[in-house]
C-alpha cells in the first residue's frame, strides 16, 4: 500500500513517520509513505500558497492551484487513481471500521489543510472525501493525517508481528481491549489475575473476552450495547437457520439465570446438559412488575452472566398454581434438588427474600408460575 501526504510541513510529518513501528514498516518495505510539499507547486513568484478569504474574515485560505497541481502529480505516480482524503473537522469521524476500510486500498492521498482551510473549489474538483479525527479543531491537518497513516499502516501485513497484535485490540471487533499486565507478578501488593499465569490458553482467552466485555460495558456502554445487539442478532440468526425457521420468528425474552456469576454459571450448565427443564417464579412478581406471563411455544435466549448468548429454549407448558401444589415430578424437573422438600425449602427462602425486595408476602398457597421448557439450540 502507498500513502501520500500533501502538506506545507513535510518535515513535521517525516520526523514522526521515521520513528518506531511505522518507521520500521517503511524501511522494511511493508508500506510506502511519502510526503509532498505543496509549496513546491505554487506558480506564485513569492512562493505564496494562501490568500485572504473572499467575503472577508480573519485568517488565510489555502489556494486551489498549488494543491491541485501537487495532487495531480501524486496521482500520476499511482497505477490506479487513489482515494483523496481532505483532513477536515467537518468530515466523517475516523473509527476503527473506517481504518479497516482504508487499509484495504492500494493507495491513499491525505491532504492537510492549514490556516482557515482550503479553497472549496479544489476539494470539489478533486472530489475529495473528508475525514475528521474528532469534534475539535487543530491548527493543521498534519497531526490528523499522521493519525490516519499510523492507524492504516499498522494493519498492513508485516508492520506488526502478527494479526493478533491488532485484532484483539480496542475497537477492532467492537470492544475495548481487556486489561494488560506484565512483570513483576506482584507489584505494590497487587497481583496479576491468577488465570493469566496458568498457561491454559482456552481459559485465558475466555477470561480476556469476558474482561473486554466488562471493560467496554463500564467505559463505553454505547459500544457495549451495539456489540451485544450484534452478538444476539448473529446467535438468533444461527438458531433460525439451523432450525429452518422463518426470519420473523420472535424471541420473546433474553435472560440469564441467578443472582451471582457462580449461580448463573451453575444453572446455565444444568440447562445446557438437559438437566434443568423447568423453572418456577412468583406470580405476584409478574403482577407487581406488570410483566406478561410466558407463553407456550415462545422462544427465549438464555445468556451467561456477561450477556453472552448460550442457548435457546422453547416454553412447552405454563401453569399458575399454588406453591404448595407443586409436585415432586415438577420440582425435580428443575434439576437442582434431590426431593420435593429440598425444592420447597430453597424456594421458600428465595420467595421470602424476593418478596421483601419487591413487595409481596410469601405464603404456602401463594400462586407461582411453573413453566417447562425444551432446549432447542446451544452454542
Ligand atoms: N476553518 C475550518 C473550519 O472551521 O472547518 C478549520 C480549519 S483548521 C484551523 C485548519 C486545518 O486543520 C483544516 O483545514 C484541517 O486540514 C485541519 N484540521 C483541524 N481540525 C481537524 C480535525 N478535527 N480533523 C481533521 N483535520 C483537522
Amino acid at each position: 500500500m502507498r500513502i501520500d501526504i500533501a502538506t506545507l510541513f513535510t518535515e513535521m510529518c517525516d520526523s514522526v513517520l521515521n520513528e518506531s513501528i511505522v518507521g520500521r514498516g517503511i524501511k522494511n518495505g511493508f508500506i510506502e509513505i511519502y510526503t509532498h510539499d505543496i509549496r513546491k507547486y505554487t506558480e506564485n513568484k513569492h512562493r505564496r500558497v494562501d490568500d485572504k478569504p473572499y467575503g472577508g474574515g480573519t485568517g488565510m485560505v489555502m489556494q486551489a492551484q498549488p494543491i491541485y497541481d501537487c495532487i495531480m502529480d501524486i496521482i500520476s505516480k499511482h497505477e490506479k487513481r487513489p482515494r483523496i482524503i481532505y483532513m477536515s473537522p467537518q468530515g466523517e469521524t475516523l473509527t476503527q471500521d473506517k481504518v479497516k476500510e482504508l487499509a484495504k486500498e492500494d493507495g491513499l492521498i491525505l491532504l492537510c489543510g492549514h490556516y482557515e482551510g482550503v479553497d472549496q473549489r479544489v476539494l470539489d474538483e478533486l472530489q475529495c472525501e473528508e475525514l475528521s479525527v474528532g469534534d475539535y479543531v487543530l491548527t493543521g491537518g498534519e497531526l490528523p493525517a499522521l493519525i490516519v497513516a499510523d492507524a492504516v499502516a499498522r494493519l498492513q501485513k508485516g508492520v506488526l508481528p502478527n494479526e493478533d497484535a491488532y485484532s484483539i485490540e480496542s475497537h477492532y471487533n467492537g470492544l475495548l481491549e481487556h486489561p494488560q499486565y506484565t512483570m513483576p507478578r506482584e507489584w505494590h501488593g497487587r497481583e496479576v489475575p491468577e488465570v493469566l499465569t496458568t498457561g491454559d490458553h482456552r481459559l485465558i482467552s475466555e477470561w480476556q473476552h469476558k474482561a473486554a466485555l466488562r471493560v467496554t460495558a463500564e467505559k463505553r456502554p454505547d459500544m457495549h450495547e451495539v456489540y451485544m445487539d450484534r452478538l444476539l442478532g448473529e446467535f438468533w440468526q444461527g438458531f433460525l437457520e439451523e432450525k429452518g425457521l422463518d426470519d420473523d420468528t420472535e424471541c420473546s425474552e433474553v435472560f440469564r439465570f441467578g443472582r451471582s456469576e457462580d449461580e448463573s454459571q451453575r444453572l446455565l450448565k444444568l440447562v445446557l446438559r438437559g438437566k434443568k427443564r423447568a423453572s418456577t417464579s412468583s406470580y405476584l412478581a409478574y403482577e407487581a412488575e406488570d410483566d406478561a406471563l410466558p407463553e407456550k411455544g415462545s422462544y427465549s435466549i438464555i445468556t451467561d452472566w456477561d450477556g453472552i448468548p448460550r442457548c435457546v429454549v422453547r416454553v412447552t407448558k405454563v401453569k399458575v398454581i399454588p406453591f404448595c401444589e407443586i409436585t415432586q415430578e415438577q420440582a425435580l424437573r428443575e434439576g437442582e434438588d434431590k426431593s420435593l422438600e429440598e425444592w420447597q425449602e430453597r424456594h421458600r427462602d428465595f420467595f421470602q427474600m424476593h418478596g421483601s425486595m419487591i413487595g409481596y408476602r410469601f405464603t404456602e398457597d401463594m400462586p407461582v408460575v411453573y413453566e417447562e421448557f425444551h432446549l432447542e439450540y446451544k452454542r
